[in-house]
């Protein structure tokens, strides 16, 4: 049995009458792809933020490994192995030193993140000038600069064609090797071939969670949300 590295119970986020995270407890275990996908609205992104410590949780718990981290501020959490990436964007015109230094102060990690994303020839280049795929290169590089064990990544595929995805799923495999993963993403086909598990949030709520297939073949979660996307 894998050891649980992340857990809630019951997290919950209101914004005024709206539940946006709902009660949410769920396990994510050490060296496991564990993806969150659900519509819109659903509380991907706000779960995310509740987790990397940039929200605060309105009720409920959140330990990483076994200690209680809900009130934790997001550089402490940063420094205790949590890396994430954003569903918004890079600031456009920083090169990806002189962004890396002040996100995390990397110094020469930096270079072997970049290297090791396939980004070494582009070090010096102003980032809003990259491809929307070497964009995403680069925000994963920028997160294993800091060398985290827990990486927290929204909507990743989020604008890219084809042949960039098809990229970036390539490099979210390597990237997932040996480190524990949270995914949202809407693209089904990448949820599928990289989770080792799938959980879905509608309302704020987990609606299930199970393996890839076993989500595939669920004929709630088909009715709720998958519908036509299943092949
Ligand atoms: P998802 O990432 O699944 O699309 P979000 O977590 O972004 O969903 O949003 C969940 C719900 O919470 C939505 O109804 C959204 O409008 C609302 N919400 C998110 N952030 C805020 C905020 N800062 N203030 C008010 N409502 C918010
Ligand atoms: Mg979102």
């Amino acid at each position: 049995m894998p050891e649980v590295l992340l857990q809630t119970e019951a997290l919950t986020r209101r914004f005024g009458a709206l539940s946006a995270v709902d009660g949410v407890s769920l396990a994510f275990e050490e060296g496991r792809v564990h993806a969150l996908i659900g519509p819109n609205g659903a509380g991907k992104s706000t779960f995310l933020n509740l987790l990397s410590g940039e929200l605060r949780a309105t009720a409920g718990l959140i330990r990483f490994r076994g200690a209680d981290v809900t009130r934790t501020a997001p550089d402490r959490l940063s420094r205790m192995g949590l890396g994430r990436t954003y569903q918004s964007r890079l600031p456009s015109s920083m090169s990806f030193f002189r962004s890396a230094e002040r996100y995390a102060q990397v110094g020469v990690r930096a270079a072997r993140a970049l290297e090791w994303c396939g980004l070494a020839a582009r070090g010096d280049a102003i980032a809003g000038r990259l491809s929307y795929g070497e964009q995403r290169q680069l925000e994963i590089a920028m997160m294993l600069a800091t060398e985290p064990s827990l990486l927290l990544l929204d909507e990743p595929l989020a604008g890219l064609g084809h042949d960039e995805a098809l990229r970036i799923v390539e490099l979210l495999r390597k990237v997932a090797r040996g480190r524990t993963v949270v995914l949202v993403e809407h693209d089904m086909d990448a949820v599928f071939s990289i989770s080792d598990a799938v959980t879905v949030l509608v309302d704020g709520r987990v609606l299930a969670t199970g393996s890839p297939s076993e989500i595939r073949a669920s004929a709630a979660v088909r009715e709720a949300y998958l519908g036509e996307e299943i092949p």
